[in-house]
């Protein structure tokens, strides 16, 4: 199913057929390629090179490095359809959805492109005479990022394009479960490389490992920062034992994404809102609308409006018509349908949420996405379940929808559909969401890359991607300069 697309996009077939770990596709549970999973020593000689690697380019100046990313970005223009598919077969993901993804990576391309004639700093005001001050941002080191399987493509890009731009070099460990489109990346990676002519060996490398590996980037000392994006879990080991080294990281970690649905919001317009962001990528991007906290007044109309979409929703083979794919894998199907249970038992009523196409594909995991009407913020709402599971959740003023919206432990993404201004500003004042990401008239997904994403509370704080995300891939340095022919002392101290 994907040789064809994988030498196409320049990979060797033995990195996809010769190794003993199976790679599947959701679409219908099919072995479809295996690789070679890394020993802890070939990860530690990849660190080595990589420092070399950050040595050399740290001197190369940013808008050549910048020319790198921009060839980049040509090579990916060029190969965007069929990377697309690959990202649409390994993760199931439907094929426009694959091409987003790409389109997400050429985006950040020219962003970075762009943003290597700037990396700009400050001058300050001195206090002394024939003195100046400045701040600079000078190249950090080896940049180790982590990914998750639900954006295999892009989230590395996101990371990579700032981070070359920014003088570094980087490390990537892939999610285990998404190793072909990685794979496909580098060695497009390696096009521009071949392209541009002068970078030094082992800029940016990959990793195919599972968490082990991911641990020996975590706690090497040569690697000064990593981005890991991934599950809370994930991130409640990754951050304190990179902290532990004095090591800086971007956590990008797991969300639990509400809407507030107002009496005076367009219906159509958030109707519209709810199902891209609920059901997109079957219910599998950190995202994802997980709660809809709607007035009282509107909930019976609302939920009737939402269950008419859903039942109309086509699920299917990813490459084809339909708009939902299947969930990564079996377990991502039983911690679904747990969470089912479990919200039966605090008092939901579930619609939908059953297995789909079973004869047809009695390896892979379709599912009509659920719709679970609660009586409260139990439990199991606060918990971040990855699948297409929707919990509406009903308010009767305003103070209450937003402490819905504020109490659970994530804090990635969140929005209001109102035509209420004070309302919507409300919502986007200090007093209203607590999230990363605040949207008014919007869903919860499909940011743009122009701003900083990321988000607080367990979400893990991290910022990527657009506005100054950059400075975390930059050492900041304070500059003083006396160009005067005496040594005044700051704060008047006289030392003599
Ligand atoms: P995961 O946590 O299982 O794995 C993510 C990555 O971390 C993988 O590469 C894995 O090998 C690695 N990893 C796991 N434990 C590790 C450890 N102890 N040390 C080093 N590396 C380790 O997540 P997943 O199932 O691939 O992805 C789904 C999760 O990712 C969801 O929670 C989702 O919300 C989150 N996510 C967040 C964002 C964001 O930007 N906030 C984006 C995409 C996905």
């Amino acid at each position: 199913m994907v040789d064809g697309l994988l030498k196409g996009l320049g990979v060797s077939e033995a990195a996809f057929t010769n190794g003993g770990y199976p790679i599947h596709t959701p679409i219908d549970g099919s072995q479809i390629a295996s690789v070679t999973l890394e020993s802890k020593a070939t990860v530690a000689q990849k660190i080595d090179l990589a420092h070399q690697a950050f040595l050399a380019w740290r001197d190369v100046p940013a808008p050549r490095r910048g020319e790198l990313v921009r060839v980049f970005g040509e090579v990916l223009r060029k190969n965007k359809e069929q990377l697309g598919e690959l990202v649409s077969v390994e993760t199931g993901k439907i094929f426009q959805e694959g091409l987003g993804e790409v389109q997400e990576m050429i985006d950040i391309c020219d962003f970075a492109v762009g943003l290597s004639r700037q990396l700009y700093g400050l001058t300050i005001a001195s206090e002394r005479p024939g003195h100046h001050m400045r701040e600079t941002w000078q190249p950090l080191g080896v940049v180790g990022v982590i990914s998750a399987f639900n954006f295999p493509a892009a989230v590395w890009a996101w990371n990579t394009t700032l981070a070359l731009v920014c003088g570094n070099s980087v490390l990537w460990k892939p999610s285990e479960k998404t190793p072909l489109t990685a794979l496909a990346c580098q060695a497009l990676f390696e096009q521009a490389i071949k392209i541009f002519g002068s970078a030094p060996e082992g800029l940016s490398q990959l990793i195919i490992g599972d968490r082990e590996a991911g641990e020996v980037l975590v706690d090497d000392p040569r690697i000064p920062l990593i981005s890991a994006t991934g599950s809370t879990r994930m991130g409640r080991e990754v951050g304190p034992r990179v902290a532990a080294r004095f090591g800086r990281t971007i956590l990008e970690l797991g969300g639990n994404n509400a809407m507030i649905l107002a009496p005076s919001a367009d219906l159509d317009l958030a109707v519209r809102g709810i199902l891209f962001s609920a059901v997109g990528t079957a219910g599998q991007r950190c995202t994802t609308l997980r709660r809809l906290i709607v007035h009282r007044s509107i909930k019976d109309e609302v939920v009737a409006r939402v269950k008419a979409a859903y039942a109309k929703v086509r699920i299917g083979d990813p490459r084809k018509d339909n708009l939902i794919g299947p969930l990564i894998d079996k377990q991502a199907f039983e911690s679904m349908q747990g969470a089912l249970s479990k919200a039966r038992d605090e008092g939901g009523q579930v619609f939908g949420g059953e297995r789909q196409l079973k004869e047809q594909y009695p390896n892979a995991y379709y599912v009509a996405p659920a719709i679970v009407e609660m009586p409260g913020q139990s439990e199991v709402v606060r918990h971040e379940t990855f699948a297409p599971i929707l919990y509406v959740l009903t308010y009767d003023d305003f103070e209450q929808a937003l402490r819905l919206n504020n109490e659970v432990p994530q804090g990635l993404s969140s929005c209001i559909f109102t035509l209420d201004v004070r309302e919507a500003e409300r919502f986007q004042s200090a007093s209203g969401s607590d999230c990363g990401i605040a949207n008014v008239n919007i869903g919860t997904s499909g940011a743009e890359i122009g701003g900083a994403f990321g988000g607080e509370k367990e979400t893990g704080g991290g910022r990527e991607s657009g506005s100054d995300s950059w400075k975390a891939y930059m050492r900041r340095q304070t500059n003083t300069v006396n160009y005067s022919r005496e040594l005044p002392l700051a704060q008047g101290i006289v030392f003599d």
